[in-house]
């Protein structure tokens, strides 16, 4: 398998760099003749090699794109994920990645999919499209955001045949409002030089520098009162703080501009909901806040942001934790930098249910399997 050696090197390339890959997101892929080798869920790009990926048949996934399914959003993708099992040729124990069908409409042997920071400071930014529309032309496709799954897919491949049909060849990049670029080659190298040239645009004439971003472990008060409270519920709590956090903690309104996800991936390692606790809030208070925010929202908190004080996160382990400061760590760096395309732009309150009931859904099934 020649053709899969440069794809595990570009996998862990980017895989590596947290500028570009954070946790379990992104994915990679490439064709040989009829085969399309991707990602498999759940593998994480840094340390992927031959075992990582699924071989999946580029005819049955092309009958994905022509067929129809039910109306039903449930029934629907219940339906494709059931087509995209059948298309896998080995090994069957791994799912590909949901965005699968996202790669097989590009028709290029190598495609790498990410959310790199400084993209996504444009990606998220109030003026994306005509942003990229000025640096970059009609020669990249630029999407709107679309709820991710089967409405996602149709929506690229309406738009990359519109595309084919004025180019006479498939976009090399395709950027995804509120998510991330696809990026589409012959050769691993070509990839590479692709994404340097992006971002080189995309610094030319800004100033894209942003407070120091490392955090270091934080006590209060309120973070030594939260670490007990969800220590009696089997839940593990730490407190950071860096420069670029005491940035959006110095009042509500810094706060305001990452009070919303920006990112369906956000979402899912965050929630879509950060509890801002005002400078002075009592022990008392504290309490009954975490309380209001559970019964309102269906969980506890896992991030929580003290005015003028530190990033209070929660998780299960402390490997999550991790997770949860490097994904905010992010969308902080994110929030800053689109001040220099208008502004952050979050998910809207629709965008953000559609993924909470996605996740929900997903969640469910998993359960009924189990
Ligand atoms: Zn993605």
């Amino acid at each position: 398998m020649t053709k899969l050696e440069p794809l595990i090197s570009i996998s862990r390339y980017y895989g590596t760099n947290p500028d570009y890959v954070i946790a379990g997101g992104g994915n990679t892929s490439v064709k040989d003749g009829d085969i399309l080798y991707i990602k498999a869920s759940g593998i994480s790009l840094s340390t992927i090699d031959r075992d990582g990926f699924v071989a999946l048949s580029r005819e049955l996934l092309r009958r994905i794109e022509e067929k129809h399914y039910p109306e039903d959003p449930v029934l629907r993708e219940e339906a494709v994920k059931q087509d995209l099992h059948r298309a896998i040729i080995d090994p069957s124990h791994l799912r590909p990645s949901v965005e699968t069908s996202l790669h097989n409409l590009i028709d290029y042997a190598y495609v790498v999919h990410t959310h790199p920071t400084m993209i996504n400071a444009v990606m998220c930014a109030n003026d994306a499209e005509k942003e990229v529309a000025e640096l970059f032309g009609t020669e990249v496709l630029y999407m709107g955001y679309t709820d991710p799954g089967y409405t996602l897919f149709k929506a690229f491949q309406s738009r990359v045949r519109e595309y084919k049909k004025a180019h006479q060849a498939s976009p090399r990049i395709i950027f995804l409002q509120n998510h991330g670029i696809f990026v589409g080659a012959g050769s691993v190298d070509e990839i590479k030089q692709i994404y340097s040239s992006v971002e080189s645009a995309i610094r030319a004439r800004k100033n894209l520098t942003i407070p120091a971003s490392k955090p270091v472990t934080y006590q209060s008060p309120a973070a030594s009162f939260i670490a007990g409270y969800y220590a009696s519920r089997d839940l593990v709590s730490q407190a950071f703080r860096s420069p670029l956090s005491d940035h959006f903690l110095a009042d509500s309104d810094s706060f305001r501009k990452i009070s919303r996800p920006f990112t369906p991936d956000i979402i899912v390692y965050c929630k879509s909901r950060y509890l801002f606790l005002e400078k002075g809030t009592t022990n008392k208070a504290i309490e009954r806040k975490l309380l209001e925010f559970k019964e309102s929202n269906g969980y506890y908190p896992k991030v929580i942001l003290e005015e003028q004080g530190g990033m209070i996160l929660v998780e299960e382990n402390d490997k999550s934790l991790q997770t949860v400061l490097e994904v905010f760590t992010d969308m902080m760096k994110i929030s800053y930098l689109s001040e220099q395309f208008g502004g952050p732009h979050s998910m809207t309150d629709g965008q953000i249910s559609f993924i909470d009931n996605w996740e929900v859904e997903n969640y469910r099934r998993s359960i009924a399997r189990s």
